[in-house]
């Protein structure tokens, strides 16, 4: 029980710490402590602190549980994606494992609008649903326009034979520790990577960041083709956070577009 308090009190310390870096887009602004069950789990967020009533209060949140959807107009415009390799910087935030991208270089184009790649984290099981099922895994590409408005890219992951090779190269520099970073600039990685080789179908709505303080806004980006990882990889990523989804939000009238 000590020990569980003090990894706990470990993980807030960390995200205190870590609240006045841009990059960290899970916690912005805020210490309080929150964590995905018992009396600091997702229902209590908005009670953890006046900053969080959003996950209470707000009414266009995520994840979704995606059903119905609408056939997005020919003329809506496609996600362009424009990454290249960049060194690696990683982060075990005491919620997740995320990567810090390098300012100024990944970034994606939606229409008139160039968004560029933040950070990108993990959760297991994924936290969207797709006709009820979560992926065992997903992956969340968080990137921000100039006026700071966010874009969320979310990839589905599969067990399967084949290990995904820049999955690979991140596990042997996760740090084990909440709070901890590792930067490895000799190693570099392309985010494409951890994509799927099919960019052009997916759904898209208006959502929230899926953790706190809940901000709205967002826009997401569901790609439909799942990637491949093994079934070790998907241990090992479970090693360091189970669990951390956050339960499906209510859609109250918001349509999903289905792009082709
Ligand atoms: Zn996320």
């Amino acid at each position: 029980m000590r020990q569980a308090i003090l990894a706990l009190a470990l993980a807030c310390a960390a995200s205190g710490a870590l609240a006045d870096d841009a990059t960290h887009a899970h916690a912005p602004g805020s210490a309080s402590h929150w964590t995905y069950s018992g009396t600091s789990g997702p229902e209590h967020w908005a009670q953890i602190s006046e900053a969080f009533h959003t996950c209470e209060s707000g009414r266009a949140e995520s994840p979704i549980d995606i059903r119905s959807t609408k056939k997005a107009p020919a003329d809506t415009p496609r996600i362009q994606f424009s990454y290249e390799p960049v060194p690696v910087h990683l982060l075990n935030t005491g919620h997740a494992i995320q990567f810090a991208a390098t300012p100024g270089k990944d970034s994606v184009t939606l229409g008139d609008t160039r968004y560029q790649l933040v950070q990108f984290h993990f959760h297991s099981p994924g936290e969207e649903r797709f006709a009820s099922r979560a992926s065992p895994m997903d992956l969340h590409l968080v990137h921000a326009d100039a006026s700071g408005k966010l874009l969320v890219v979310a990839v589905q992951f599969v067990v399967g034979d084949t290990p995904n090779p820049v999955l690979g190269a991140l596990l042997d520099d996760i740090p084990m520790n909440p709070g901890e970073e590792k930067t490895d600039n000799a190693l570099l990685v392309n985010p494409l990577g951890l994509l799927p080789a099919t960019k052009s179908g997916y759904y898209t709505y208006s959502g929230s960041l899926t953790t706190p303080p809940c901000s709205e806004g967002v826009t997401w980006i569901e790609l439909k083709e799942p990637v491949t990882i093994s079934r070790a990889q998907l241990e090992a990523m479970r090693g360091f956070y189970d669990h951390n989804q956050r339960p499906v939000q209510p859609l109250n009238g918001r349509e999903i577009l289905e792009v082709d």
